[in-house]
């Protein structure tokens, strides 16, 4: 496969994949440029916070040549990045956002577009993912095969990820505990305008389950001490997907546990399950269960433009893999740890793509309670000591998680 991935780029390219120099950056008010002495075929932009950086990688490149700062920009820096590939970051005096960007000149320069905004809109805007570049020009070599997310970009063009609007900034909760202990964020699923799913049998809402059992969590993790909390929502109001991780990741948390009913048209389906972020859905009944969680932004009119197409296939950065190893081991202790106290499917670790848990940084599971569409469920779920039995087992498996962590340093 190398092999030929090697001859396609001699074929279309006329010179190894990795032989492309960056020969010149500049910036300015609204725009950064990058030159190469030869095409490059695919980058990608991304926002960091704390510092606030905007950091572009460059498949196929090599760092080099010359480079000026100006505007929102106080300093640029390149690095290699892998055997094949540049990072450039830059990094801000003031916060500003990429808007857009393309490649021209036969895929020698690349522009970037920039604006100034405010820091909660940069924030909001870090959660946004990549944003993707590409020429189609160059050969496939430029593409990683190892990456599916990759492969997807030879299929666009200039691809721009909106950033929702919201009226005013992200409201933090409170966060209570001990300072010095890790911050545990606790996600109830739903609010507001949306109910999520309904029990046919006694009309009881995902969303106020969800509360109630959000609440159960922190009351239990508390008692325990050992970790610090706080609950993306309190009482019944509405918040984007992408809001619920970007509070989480403001605060600096170190886990999030999103907190959800499942529901069926089977009333026998029955039992809990835990869910991590992945591509690919493990199976039919997970990838129903992801479109059905991502509809809520979409049910609340929010703007997802040219992004609606992620919502079914969420692109996952590959620097995600150690976030996404931690969620599953997070989700394979849950699992033991409600074994015997709160029914679970047989297999109960499950994959999807969805939105709520896109941080790249922040490991985090999805867990579906119990089915709202099941009788003995849907009471257990209503019941305090459902409840009970539930928060326990996220407050044992929380605290065996961070022992672990400590223990590991
Ligand atoms: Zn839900």
């Amino acid at each position: 496969m190398g092999w030929m991935l090697a001859m396609l780029s001699i074929w279309f390219g006329g010179a190894p994949a990795a032989a492309r120099a960056v020969e010149d950056v500049r910036v300015s008010d609204d725009r950064i440029v990058v030159r190469f002495d030869d095409p490059v075929g695919a980058a990608a932009a991304f926002l960091l916070g704390g510092p606030d950086r905007i950091a572009v990688d460059i498949d196929g490149a090599v760092p080099g040549g010359r480079r000026s700062t100006g505007g929102p920009v106080a300093g640029v820096r390149l690095g290699a990045r892998g055997a094949d590939g540049a990072r450039i970051v830059f990094d801000l005096a003031e916060p500003a956002v990429v808007t857009g960007g393309r490649f021209s000149d036969h895929g020698r320069k690349l522009t970037i577009n920039l604006r100034r905004v405010d820091p909660d809109r940069f924030l909001r805007a870090t959660t946004a993912g990549r944003m993707r570049f590409s020429t189609g020009l160059v050969a496939a070599a430029s593409v990683p095969v190892s990456s599916s997310a990759a492969m997807i970009v030879d299929r666009r063009a200039t691809v721009s990820v909106p950033v929702p609007a919201r009226r005013g900034g992200i409201a933090l909760p409170r966060v209570q505990g001990d300072a010095d202990r890790p911050l545990v964020v606790i996600d109830a699923g739903h609010g507001g305008h949306d109910p999520g799913a309904i029990s046919p049998h006694s009309g009881a809402r995902e969303k106020d389950l969800t509360l109630k059992a959000a609440r159960a969590m922190r009351d239990a993790l508390l008692d325990g001490g050992r970790v610090r909390v706080a609950l993306t929502r309190d009482r019944d109001e509405f918040l984007v997907l992408q809001e619920r991780y970007a509070i989480a990741r403001r605060l600096g948390a170190s886990l999030f546990i999103s907190v959800h009913c499942d529901s069926a048209e089977n009333p026998n389906a029955t039992g809990a399950s835990i869910y991590t972020l992945s591509e690919v859905a493990s199976d039919r009944e997970a990838a129903r269960l992801a479109a059905r969680e991502n509809k809520a932004d979409i049910l609340a009119g929010v703007d997802l433009g040219k992004q609606s197409a992620d919502i079914s296939s969420i692109l996952i950065d590959l620097t995600q893999r150690e976030t996404m190893n931690a969620s599953a081991g997070f989700a394979r202790l849950l699992g033991r740890e409600a074994q015997g106290q709160v029914p679970l499917k047989p297999n109960y670790h499950r994959m999807a793509s969805l939105m709520v848990l896109k941080a790249p940084d922040l490991p985090s599971i999805l867990f579906e309670t119990g089915y709202i569409s099941n009788e003995a469920d849907a009471e257990r779920l209503e019941s305090a000591e459902g409840r009970r039995a539930i928060a326990q087992s996220v407050r044992r498996a929380v605290e065996v998680y961070f022992a672990r962590r400590m223990a590991a340093r």
